[in-house]
């Protein structure tokens, strides 16, 4: 595209860019080196688009085909320059790309930095992807000369990072024959970073790994010397690579500046050749809760970038940073194409078996290590437990719960299947937002008479998940608030097992049936409790019917018509019932507020409110008056 634009013309920066930009320049940060790493990353990225461009377009590369990085200083001018041969930017390009932020991430960026300790924000920026502004970390002045690959026309770009930039033609023999050139005029705090062996320094630790060779040009005049060879880390053998050499890569394509949690690598040969090299990061991107949930995985084909939205794992993989290189896709498809092609769909599911298969191996082997990426992103891998039929055998193997007996650790359904009691059929769970107040449930107290251990879940996901009838290695998952409890097949300590003969006493009967009566449509049923062994009363789902947590955050969501009417069980053994049950027919206005006090306080404690706190408290007002005449 040509345009006729000839004069310099100044314009502002987005109100987001210029609240970005005071930020970066204003905020103290621990480390600055990072603003070399986002430059290169940027130049690298260039030069990769050309590389694809040029499958379709090979006269772009004209007589200049290698990919180069040339990082050169200035000392006297305190000066550093970042260039590419990449792709470059046109005119509409560099006031999208560097005037503006397009990404949904920027405002969560901000609102991370702003509320992040001093130092946390250089670790932050590379997620983010708003790497450029960081040269106004070190530079008060920054110009951006740059020719798009195949075009004439070549613009500069510039700014002090207060507000606004100016945009010109740039004269055809000041500005690169392709790609970008990005001039940093350092600050005085800053001009260290036209040293040559901090330099060289910076370069070898946080790029390294870069796809494209980096080389260094320490003074105007001086040789090129070659830094980063531009190898690609992934093809090379396991056996040659340094722990160090993984964590500098990770970090470079995570953008975060933490160790990994899990390095994955390897070959994979036969009917598919491909390359992995993947990572579980050390702590949460981000992004991981992101309505798009996309995955971060790259795919290459013979060491050539083709893109990062290929869909190269599961959604509930979405937390896995790293790359996979094909062999065997050709390099002429459209992106398009190639997500619909057979192949992907292979590589796909040996990335995602190989990634689950080491993950079993780290939990095997490093239990504590595996904890930590539980804690991380146990939350997401559950979202598979219902997305991914096929796997969720292995998925429910992999999950961690918390449990009545667990305290603090994490407990997988192994160790729980191991603990049953005898008579135990079903694995118990309670969902809920709370753990204490799960803990603190009624529906608990038969189960912990009982010793018998209940998974406490939740997380918003669990309540997915549990109402698919899951079953491991035959044992159904079942809730406790859910049906019939089976309780009364799993022996009671003997001291205990002694009261539970009351259950069937008329007395109980009668007050049973008159509490069905006076409660009506409130409730299905009424039932002497196996689950309660010290509370009074409590509410569960009848048997059949959903969870009633479950329940409750579908009618919260507005997808649930007619909800399940509760069952209110009473339990035999509890010294009020039992002194309520003697009453006999006698007091009968007494007897109808202590019924709907009884439904009431079942309702409270499952963290619901009253059915009619007007009502509610009329009858409190009555029967208290009644105890102290
Ligand atoms: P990100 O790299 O995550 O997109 P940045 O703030 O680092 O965010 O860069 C913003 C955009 O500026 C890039 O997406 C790219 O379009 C453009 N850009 C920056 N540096 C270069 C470069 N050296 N060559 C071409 N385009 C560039
Ligand atoms: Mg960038």
């Amino acid at each position: 595209m040509t345009t006729d634009i000839k004069e310099t013309e100044t314009r502002s920066f987005e109100a987001d860019v210029a609240r970005l930009l005071h930020m970066m320049v204003h905020s103290v940060y621990s480390d600055r080196d990072v603003f070399l790493r986002e430059l290169i990353s940027n130049a690298a990225d260039a030069c990769e688009k050309l590389r694809y461009e040029a499958i379709q377009n090979p006269e772009l590369l004209g007589d200049d085909p290698k990919p180069a990085i040339t990082i050169s200083a200035d000392p006297d001018a305190k000066r550093l320059t970042v260039e590419d041969n990449g792709i470059g930017m046109d005119r509409e390009e560099l006031v999208e790309a560097l005037g503006t932020i397009a990404r949904s991430g920027t405002r969560a960026f901000m609102e991370r930095i702003e509320a992040a300790q001093s130092g946390e924000g250089a670790e932050l920026i590379g997620q983010f992807g708003v790497g450029f502004y960081s040269a106004f970390m070190v530079a008060d002045k920054v110009e951006v000369v740059t020719r798009k690959a195949g075009s004439d026309e070549a613009w500069r770009w510039s700014s002090d990072g207060k507000g606004s930039y100016e945009i010109a033609p740039a004269a055809p023999d000041d500005a690169p024959k392709r790609g970008t050139r990005v001039v940093l005029h350092l600050m005085e705090d800053a001009a260290s970073y036209t040293q040559p062996y901090q330099l060289e320094r910076m370069i070898k630790e946080q790029s390294g790994h870069a796809p494209v060779p980096v080389s260094l040009v320490e003074k105007p005049g001086a040789d090129h010397r070659q830094i980063a060879d531009g190898t690609a880390l992934w093809v090379k053998s396991k056996g040659d690579i340094k722990p160090k050499e993984y964590t500098d890569f990770y970090r470079g394509v995570s953008g975060q500046y933490d160790e990994p949690a899990a390095t994955i690598h390897f070959r994979a040969e036969g009917r598919h050749e491909y390359n992995v090299l993947a990572f579980v990061p050390g702590s949460r991107p981000f992004d991981l809760f992101d309505q798009d949930r996309k995955g971060r995985m790259k795919l290459y084909v013979r060491r050539v970038f083709i893109t990062d939205e290929a869909n190269l794992l599961p959604r509930y993989l979405r937390f896995v940073r790293g790359l996979v290189d094909s062999a065997d896709l050709p390099l002429n498809l459209s992106r398009e194409m190639i997500q619909e092609s057979p192949l992907l769909a292979a590589i796909r599911k040996g990335v995602t078996n190989r990634i689950l298969s080491d993950m079993t191996k780290l939990a095997e082997n490093d239990p504590d290590a595996y904890a930590k990426i539980w804690e991380n992103f146990g939350v997401v891998l559950k979202e598979g437990l219902y997305e991914d039929w096929e796997r969720r055998e292995q998925l429910l193997k992999l999950a961690r719960f918390r449990s009545t007996t667990s305290g603090e650790s994490w407990r997988s359904l192994a160790d729980y299947v191991a603990a049953m009691k005898d008579g135990q059929k079903a694995i118990y769970f309670m969902t809920g937002d709370d753990r204490a107040r799960l803990e603190a449930s009624p529906q608990l107290e038969g189960f912990r008479a009982r010793g018998v251990e209940v998974l406490l879940l939740t997380d918003p996901v669990d309540s997915f998940w549990v109402t698919m009838a899951p079953e491991f290695e035959g044992n159904p998952l079942k809730s406790v608030t859910q049906g019939g409890a089976d309780l009364s097949d799993i022996a009671l300590p003997d001291d205990m097992a002694k009261t539970e003969h009351t259950q069937t006493s008329p007395e109980i009967a009668t007050f049973i049936a008159f509490l069905k009566s006076t409660l009506g449509d409130d409730i299905s049923d009424v039932k002497a409790s196996d689950r309660l062994t010290e509370s009074a009363v409590c509410l569960v789902a009848p048997e059949g019917g959903p969870d009633r947590q479950i329940e409750r955050l579908l009618s919260a969501a507005g997808r649930l018509d007619n909800a399940t009417k509760p069952v209110l069980e009473i339990n035999p053994r509890n010294e009020r019932i039992l002194a309520l049950a003697k009453l006999g027919d006698s007091n009968l206005a007494f007897r109808q507020d202590v019924a709907h006090l009884l439904y009431d306080e079942a309702r409270v404690l499952d963290g619901d409110k009253p059915t009619d706190p007007k009502a509610f408290s009329e009858r409190m007002a009555r029967v208290i008056a009644r105890s102290i005449r």
